[in-house]
């Protein structure tokens, strides 16, 4: 083996595989983003798997608010995404979307993706939850990943700021403790989230307030 020196040319090697986690609130574009990338990586030539898991549609899709969609693979604790990727023929990339609700063990496998097979990974999701504390998912891709991209689609508090952390709503009010992740804003649930400015989340104030009557 030749030994390498600080002067040794580079490894003229493939190109590394990169994995990105790009964040933000909900409402910042994230789902329309992974939709947008895998069209682009897709007519490109190059052949990817979307994933994603708890959906706002409640089924194996990434759909985004403004109406875009497209069938993916649920990703339920159990799911070994190194072996996932081995079952099919040629992967290039990974679209990962609300990656913040994978288990941590599911983030070191993206690596190992990364690293081990030459595997592009972009996932998606939210840092934190609602009580503005990072998902232990996101705080593994924080760590690891190779590029990390706040995103900010000009999703605006009530009061004007933007918008950078969600709120649990329970009841008209907003919600600081309970189980991390609830799956909110259906039919079928008492829990909403919205989001607000740090400001508004730290003091938990949910709109406006109304005049007082009391006021002159
Ligand atoms: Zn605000």
């Amino acid at each position: 083996m030749t030994e390498l020196s600080a002067l040794s040319p580079v490894p003229s090697a493939a190109r590394d595989a990169v994995l990105k986690f790009y964040f933000g609130p909900m409402d910042c574009g994230k789902s329309t983003l992974a939709l947008q990338m895998n069209y682009n990586h897709g007519r490109q030539g190059r052949r990817g798997l979307v994933l994603t898991k708890h959906d706002r549609s409640g089924g194996a899709k990434v759909t985004s608010r403004i109406g875009l969609g497209l069938d993916a693979i649920e990703v339920d604790d159990s799911l070994d995404l190194v072996a996932l990727v081995g079952a099919h023929d040629r992967i290039d990339y990974l679209i990962c979307d609300e990656a913040c609700f994978y288990t941590v063990e599911q983030i070191e496998q993206l690596a190992d993706l990364v690293d081990e097979h030459g595997v592009d990974v972009y996932a998606f999701g939210l840092a934190s939850d609602f009580r503005s504390q990072m998902f232990p998912a996101a705080q593994r891709l924080f760590e690891l990943a190779d590029e990390v991209c706040r995103l900010q689609v000009e999703v605006l508090c009530w009061c004007g700021r933007p918008g950078l952390l969600n709120a649990r709503v329970v009841g008209g009010a907003m919600a600081r403790r309970g189980e991390q992740v609830v799956i909110g804003d259906t039919d079928a649930s008492p829990v909403r989230y919205q989001v607000l400015c740090r400001r508004h989340h730290r003091s938990g104030q949910l709109a406006t307030p109304l005049p007082s009557l009391t006021a002159s």
